[in-house]
């Protein structure tokens, strides 16, 4: 076997040496690259070569070989490592960015997800040599339905987004199957950007209702939107002011009245893990986001899980296929099956399984008194900050909190010039993630904080610490300079957001200039 194994070229040639401190660009892939350098290479087994050119039509055939970067191991690790040393993530201290839910992943759920047992399984595989898979999914499945007081979920959607739409093309199969036509979606201003877009991609029309002076849903406005032509409410809750709306139960009712739907976004589960149900709040469909209460890392693309819960009468609308328990409790078997008028997939396969499996694992190794302290500990940490804050910065909505508080910089903004974006670049050279901001687009120079239950009390000292003293040192001139073109360590300083935006390159020319 080994020597089947050659190795590679040494490392060495253009190779960056250097740790990355102070260096203001790391060469991409194929600036490093050498031709002719390799990792390693798996010689033939002796099986004879097929011979490409019968198996692809000619017409199909490139011209020339694809330009990929040609590096050994020792340069490609080192490359991704140092890239890896000019990131701030949750291995390395606290991400108090809201509604996003930033917290540390226990390390067992990347030990489950790499089990060959699990992570090397074909998705094409019949359903008779996958039973645990199956398995795993049907728990999960349970187990989230428990977690959200639903009676059935899918686990097929790849992300919150995805789930929401699954949500609307649930609402919509829903009043299609009992020839009404609606048109609206109501949603609350202080919503996250994905629910108006969910609802137009839906094919609803948005009709959106104000806040009160609480920061909950102004009760008579819904009221007053109310009529046979909404579908549904899509409501956070605890919405994304972190606040919980108290209404819930006449919403509910109200909603109820008229025929429509109510839909739970519940991206940001932490705060009531195990204390509070949306399906005992009279939700119909809940979305979680895996991917945030769920213990998978996210951010920088994924992947992600939006599994989708449901009530029992939306349950035959479900996509499909889903991992189904068959037969009775002493012989279990498991499968597929389709719900009768099921609105179709929303993704390939059975979705980010391995995702999937993280979720269950941090379910099962929390158990439900775990689950509970998640939430008290994520809604302490959010509350201890917010008393602590309060007299540094502006506390629009100044009542206890859920998983996380909102604050404003507009009176620091207003005093010294130091914006809420200055605050969050500054922060990152105190060793701390930048908190949300300009979010919810409600509140002016939003901060939105969202500590986690996996921070110590220690470790909020320090940001609160961080916080004051960037907020003390804006009042002379010169700190106020410092926060302004902050960050200045960073290997990355302020990026031109806007260009990135409006001249979209979204690849590298490889070819030698
Ligand atoms: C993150 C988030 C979403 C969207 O989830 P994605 O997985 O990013 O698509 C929706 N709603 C709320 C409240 C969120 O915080």
């Amino acid at each position: 076997m080994v020597d089947d194994l050659v190795p590679a070229a040494a490392a060495g040639g253009r190779a960056a040496s250097a740790p990355l401190l102070g260096r203001d660009t790391e060469p991409t892939l194929f600036e490093l690259s050498e031709p002719g350098r390799s990792a390693w290479q798996l010689r033939t087994t002796g099986v004879p070569d097929l011979a490409l050119e019968e198996l692809v039509p000619e017409a199909h055939r490139r011209d020339s070989p694809v330009a990929l970067a040609e590096v050994s191991e020792r340069d490609l690790v080192g490359h991704f490592t140092r890239l890896s040393h000019r990131q701030f993530s949750v291995d390395l201290g606290a991400y108090p960015l809201g509604s996003c839910t930033m917290k540390y992943n226990p390390k067992i759920c990347d030990a489950v997800a790499v089990l060959p047992g699990l992570a090397d399984v074909h998705p094409a595989a019949p359903a008779n040599c996958i039973q645990g898979w199956l398995e795993l999914l049907v728990e999960l499945e349970v187990a989230l339905c428990e977690i959200t007081g639903m009676a059935a979920a899918t686990l097929q959607p790849a992300a919150g987004a995805a789930g929401e739409l699954t949500g609307l093309l649930l609402m919509r199969a829903w009043f299609a199957a009992k020839g009404d036509v609606r048109r609206k979606v109501i949603i609350p201003d202080s919503a996250h950007g994905t629910n108006p877009a969910s609802v137009t991609l839906g094919g609803f029309e948005v009709v959106t209702v104000p806040s009160d002076g609480r920061g909950c849903v102004d009760v008579e406005a819904l009221y007053s939107v109310l009529d046979e032509d909404v579908a549904g409410i899509m409501l956070t809750n605890p919405n994304t002011l972190g606040l919980f709306e108290e209404d819930i139960r006449s919403i509910a009712d109200a909603v109820h009245e008229v025929g429509g739907l109510l839909y739970y976004d519940g991206a940001n589960l932490n705060a009531i893990l195990g204390v509070v149900r949306p399906g005992d709040m009279g939700f119909d469909i809940v979305h979680l986001n895996l991917h945030k209460t769920f213990a998978t890392p996210h951010g920088g693309g994924g992947p992600g899980a939006g599994p989708v819960a449901v009530s029992d009468r939306l349950a035959p609308f479900l996509p499909g296929p889903r991992p189904t328990r068959l037969g009775d409790a002493s012989s279990p078997r498991f499968g597929w099956t389709t719900p009768e008028r099921s609105i179709g997939r929303l993704h390939s396969w059975h979705g980010n399984a391995l995702v999937l499996a993280r979720a269950l694992t941090y379910v099962l190794v929390h158990g439900n008194d775990g689950l509970r302290d998640v939430a008290r500990l994520a809604v302490l940490n959010a509350n201890w900050l917010r008393k602590r804050l309060s007299s540094s910065f502006d506390a629009p909505y100044d009542r206890p909190c859920m998983h996380e508080c909102v604050l404003s910089a507009s009176s620091l903004k207003r005093a010294t010039g130091v914006k809420a974006l200055d605050v969050a670049k500054r922060l990152l050279e105190e060793g701390f993630h930048s908190p949300t901001v300009y979010f919810p687009l409600i509140v002016d120079e939003a901060l939105m904080i969202e500590p986690t239950e996996t921070e110590s009390l220690q470790t909020l000292e320090a940001l609160a610490g961080a916080l004051e003293r960037i907020v003390a040192e804006a009042a002379t001139p010169e700190g106020a300079l410092a926060a302004t073109e902050a960050p200045h360590l960073t290997p990355v300083r302020r990026v031109d957001e806007a260009r990135a935006a409006r001249h979209l390159v979204p690849t590298f020319d490889a070819r030698p200039s």
